[in-house]
């Protein structure tokens, strides 16, 4: 019985770790959940998994929660706020913990799992992302494994299981090319936030969404591969295949290529975070080739979507960098989904407070740090959004 932590578990990874975990009752118990505001959802789930310590990320909704979960008995502990989430992830007997956070708020909570000695079942990449110079040593430092539960990462993983030490020449990242991949580039400026929430392929949480609509998800993803298995950027490439089902493949040095395949589905990566080395027989549809059709691949396009070159170059950059494009894009992301930019403001903004944060990259950043380039990053890309505000409205 593996006792399990999981953050963010109202959202689309939460949910669907939940429904693993309800599956596998006699592998897998609940020892904690954390959410951001949702009580209805975090209240069913507390009477459902029965966890020892829960914590909501908003304050102001505790007093709803205790309400809605009075007559549970045994009570669990109930913390609220960003500390609650920490205190969460660190506690008790968990032996992984699913951080299923989205953005640069996983940081702090993940930090803390890894130095109470758990492992991490990654979904949010963004804290790897973010911070990855100090993420990394402490994975080491405290003997923790870190089991990506990210499709492309876990199908990579998944190939890497058995290759000897330097048989690894190069990582190839599927990606489904998003909303708009069969959209005109000239139409790319009208698009709408409805339009871009509309993933061909998985249904996800409304962030990844857009990253995967700009791409900026497979450029995030280039850099998480970067810092999980070791790869210099010049040895990570990107293809589209729009039918997600190879989920990513590794050359290795005699040229020969393996890959992952199955049915786009997150419950796969999750369940193999879950249960590594070890494989669970399920009763998922199994993969059929002939109704899966024709598997194509092509080249990724960057004047499209420029945010893929972006990343790479914000990863080659190191340091703090990738932290700053990693809160930019939050930020950016944030305002689009809001409707105060437009699409193809996304990847400019970046663009801008990357370049402006060239001449004060920090090569070793500490933890401080990057939470300090994180804050510069959002606040740069609200400063220039305003500005780009008054460009549309003196236009008009
Ligand atoms: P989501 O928006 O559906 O869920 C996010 C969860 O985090 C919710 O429970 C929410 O309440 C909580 N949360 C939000 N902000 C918070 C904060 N500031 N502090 C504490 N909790 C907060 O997102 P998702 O799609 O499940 O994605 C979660 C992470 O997993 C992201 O990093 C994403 O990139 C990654 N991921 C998701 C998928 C997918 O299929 N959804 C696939 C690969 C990777
Ligand atoms: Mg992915």
């Amino acid at each position: 019985m593996k006792a399990i932590t999981l953050l963010g578990s109202t959202g689309s990874i939460g949910t669907q770790t939940l429904d693993i975990v309800a599956q596998y009752p006699d592998r897998f118990r609940i020892v904690g959940l954390t959410a951001g505001r949702n009580v209805t959802l975090l209240a069913q789930q507390i009477r459902q998994f029965r966890p020892e310590i829960v914590a909501i990320c908003d304050e102001d909704k505790l007093q709803e929660l205790q309400e809605a979960i009075a007559d549970i008995d045994p009570q669990p502990i109930l913390l609220a706020g960003e500390s609650g989430v920490v205190e969460v992830a660190k506690y008790g007997d968990a032996q992984a913990v699913v951080t299923g956070i989205v953005g640069c708020a996983g940081l702090l909570p993940t930090i803390a799992a890894i130095e109470a000695g758990k492992d991490i079942a990654l979904a949010n990449k963004e804290t790897l992302i973010a911070g990855g110079p100090v993420v990394n040593p402490l994975i080491e430092k405290y003997g923790v494994k870190i089991l990506p539960a990210d499709s492309e990462h876990s199908a990579i993983f998944q190939c890497l299981q058995g290759l000897p030490e330097g048989g690894l020449r190069r990582i190839i990242l599927t990606a489904s090319g998003g909303s708009f991949r069969d959209l005109p580039i000239d139409k790319l400026a009208e698009v709408t936030v409805a339009d871009a929430l509309k993933h061909p392929n998985w249904s996800m949480g409304q962030k990844i969404t857009i990253d995967s609509a700009t791409l900026m998800n497979k450029g995030l993803e280039v850099i998480e591969a970067h810092y999980l298995f070791g790869m210099d950027y010049d040895d990570i490439d990107i293809v589209i295949h729009p039918q997600s089902i190879i989920h990513s493949l590794i050359e290795l040095q005699d040229t020969s290529v393996l890959a992952q395949l199955g049915w786009p589905d997150m419950r796969l990566p999750l369940l193999y975070a879950l249960s590594w080395p070890e494989r669970i027989q399920t009763d998922w549809p199994r993969l059929d080739l002939v109704k899966s059709g024709d598997l194509t691949f092509r080249e990724p396009d960057h004047e499209k979507y420029p945010c893929m070159q972006l990343a790479y170059a914000a990863g080659r950059a190191g340091g703090s960098m990738p932290a700053v494009l990693n809160a930019a894009n939050e930020q950016a992301v944030a305002l689009f989904l809001a409707e105060k930019i437009q699409f193809l403001d996304i990847p400019k903004l970046i663009e801008k407070v990357c370049d402006k944060h060239q001449i004060d990259n920090c090569k070793s950043p500490a933890l401080d740090d990057i939470l300090a380039a994180d804050r510069w990053a959002r606040q740069e890309v609200l400063t220039k959004s305003m500005e780009l505000g008054d460009r549309i409205l003196s236009v008009r």
